[in-house]
């Protein structure tokens, strides 16, 4: 293998780098790189070897600064005219939403730390896969979230919630198949919990947030709930 081989293994590996937010590990390298890791230990001696020789300090992470990674939010956030997800970051941002995870441990904790409301105007395809977390506590539970409907069919609408909090929300028998005034019942449940983890309680905050599908449906049980 010549010189301009080395180079350009050493030039795949910045770029990998830059992409990844901080030095890549041998399996990052295998999903992701342009070359094999092993490529890099028969032609270098080393995965640490093939890192030195690239200006990384093997033991010492490199990281792209905290900074650079908030304002890629912003500049995405602009550029979409919303609050972007962690699948658009992956498509279109310049670094991997898998970094902000390692960085924030949370996109939508990036996403407040980057000033922005964590999916504010929520659009049907910010549905497309899972949020992190419950929109009502934010914990990211490992069994996974529900999708709670507050209308089905076609046009459906809903957020994703832990299941303590899907529960909380059809207490007291608040189901379509249970109660026809269901829906009104479980607004307010929604409200009463959302009161519990927020001081924002204001009737548009509280409908885009959860993706109700009318706001005077939520100013009706608002006006039902003792606050
Ligand atoms: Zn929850
Ligand atoms: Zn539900």
């Amino acid at each position: 293998m010549g010189e301009d081989r080395r180079e350009d293994m050493l030039d795949a590996l910045h770029r990998l780098a830059e992409e990844l937010g901080e030095t890549p590990t041998t399996t990052e390298m295998n999903d992701r790189g342009e070359y094999w890791a092993s490529q890099y230990q028969n032609e270098f001696g080393g995965w640490n070897e093939a890192l030195r020789e690239a200006g990384f300090e093997p033991n010492q992470v490199w990281k792209v600064p905290t900074d650079d990674l908030l304002n890629e939010i912003r500049q995405l956030a602009r550029e979409l005219n919303q609050t972007p997800t962690k699948e658009q970051m992956d498509d279109r941002g310049e670094y991997y939403g898998r970094s902000y995870l390692k960085r924030f441990g949370s996109w939508n904790e990036a996403v407040r730390q980057a000033g922005l409301e964590p999916n504010q105007r929520i659009s049907q395809s910010a549905f497309r896969e899972p949020p992190d977390a419950c929109r009502l506590c934010g914990d990211a539970p490992d069994a996974g979230l529900d999708f709670h409907h507050w209308r089905y069919g076609e046009n459906k609408a809903g957020c994703y919630l832990c299941r303590t909090c899907h529960d909380d929300v059809h207490a007291g028998g608040m189901r379509p198949d249970n109660d026809p005034g269901w829906l009104m019942g479980a607004v307010e449940n929604l409200i009463r919990c959302h009161a519990k983890y927020s001081e924002e309680t204001s009737v548009p905050a509280i409908t885009s947030r959860y993706n109700i599908p009318s706001e005077g449906l939520v100013a009706s049980a608002m006006s039902n709930v003792e606050m």
